[in-house]
């Protein structure tokens, strides 16, 4: 068994994380190299718990933008993350692994109903659950729902996946100086505004001593590394009293 720092993970993917080179939609390509890296971390003895979000396919506010009741937005929002999972399920299962979808909206024929217990249990048992659905709630987002599991599992750290390989002081793709941070906490990132992710998301994982890296993790062997303790992306954690 590896040595670990970090056994059981909540890993956010964003939506566009799943379009790799396409504008819309799920690349099954990124599926497949996304289940063999998931894979190889937990035959290294990682719990697992994955979040999808939905903006390849639909976003609520940008519906509602274009005139679509916020709430029907919202929920086609949510639907979305439950079409990336059930992709995520399917390369998954390919490779033989136990996973499964659990949605924080009901729909029976398609996926598992939600339960903390329930979740709790089955990523003990070595599964992999896919969480779809954010919260289950309009006015959310998918940061959010992130937050909000990976506490209720308990888990030892969250990981958010993104473009970038890090946490900036400033967009590093308009500005050559960005600095990244290789360390903040959450008070920091909230109060200068980074846009790492929504207030809500950040609030919950500081109140509950969640800690939380940013990285890029389109290179294969990254979240292992982070679970054996590897210095990778940005750590953000709670301020020390
Ligand atoms: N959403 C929601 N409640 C939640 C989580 C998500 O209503 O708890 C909806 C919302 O419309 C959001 C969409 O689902 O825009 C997709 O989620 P998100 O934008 O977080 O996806 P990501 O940016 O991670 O791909």
């Amino acid at each position: 068994m590896t040595d670990l720092k970090y056994k059981r993970l909540l890993v956010k993917l964003s939506g566009e994380a799943l379009m790799g080179q396409y504008d819309f939609g799920i690349d099954p390509s990124v599926i497949a190299q996304l289940s063999r890296e998931l894979e190889g971390l937990q035959q290294a003895g990682v719990e697992l718990g994955v979040v999808v979000g939905g903006g390849n396919l639909f976003r609520g506010a940008q519906l509602a933008e274009a005139g679509v009741d916020r709430v029907t937005g919202d929920h086609m929002g949510m639907l979305a993350t439950v079409m990336n999972a059930l992709a995520l399920r399917d390369g998954l299962q390919k490779r033989g692994l136990k996973a499964t979808v659990m949605s924080g909206l009901d729909m029976p024929q398609v996926c598992d109903r939600y339960t903390q217990r329930e979740a709790r249990q089955r990523i003990a048992d070595g599964g992999i659950v896919i969480f779809a659905a954010g919260t289950g709630c309009p006015y959310f987002t998918t940061d959010t729902g992130a937050s909000l599991r990976a506490v209720e599992i308990q888990a030892d750290l969250m990981v958010k996946a993104t473009k970038v390989d890090g946490i900036y002081n400033k967009d590093p793709i308009r500005f050559q100086d960005a600095v990244k941070y290789d360390h903040i906490d959450y008070d920091q990132a909230i109060d200068q505004r980074l846009g790492v992710m929504d207030v809500a998301a950040m609030i919950l994982c500081n109140d509950n001593t969640l800690d939380m890296v940013v990285c890029d993790m389109s290179e294969s062997g990254v979240l292992l590394e982070l679970a054996k303790g590897k210095s990778i992306g940005t750590l953000v954690t709670r301020k020390e009293a």
